[in-house]
């Protein structure tokens, strides 16, 4: 007999806010995997993207401490290929959004020598801080 699932109020409410920012029915997911199979960047992640869509649904905050939001690239392999027409990618927005509202930043600036940016493309360093910065 399937064992049924039971969020807390915390949960729920974590759920319905990743729901809300992401514009995603994350619960529609059925963990089919095939998300997690086709990431190009899975190998730099400590979470794979179906878990992420897992414990999300499971109102399991601690997923915030995972890289993988940071990590994924938006590439939108995952969400061409969902059969449930998900978009993982903007479920890591919306976790990254959190975060960052938090005040909790993914690079610190201070970190960057001066010859590591000029080593960087300006590119490269905008694009960062809009990702990584709040
Ligand atoms: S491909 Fe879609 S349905 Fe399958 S695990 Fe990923 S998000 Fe869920
Ligand atoms: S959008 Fe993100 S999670 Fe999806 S395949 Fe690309 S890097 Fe991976």
């Amino acid at each position: 007999m399937a064992k049924i699932i039971k969020l807390d109020d915390k949960g729920v409410e974590f759920l319905e806010k990743i729901m809300e920012l992401s514009g995603e029915i994350i619960t529609l997911c059925d963990q089919c995997g095939t998300c997690s199979g086709g990431c190009p960047f899975i190998t730099e992640m400590d979470v794979n993207p179906s878990q992420i869509m897992r414990q999300v649904m499971l109102g399991q905050k601690n997923i915030m401490d995972s890289k993988t939001m940071w990590i994924c690239a938006s590439c939108f392999t995952c969400t061409v290929r969902c059969p449930r027409d998900l978009d993982v990618s903007k479920v890591s927005e919306a976790l990254r959004q959190v975060k960052l509202r938090e005040a909790i930043d993914f690079i610190d600036i201070e970190e960057i020598s001066d010859e590591e940016a000029k080593k960087l493309p300006s590119i490269a360093i905008v694009g960062a801080f809009r990702k990584f910065t709040g």
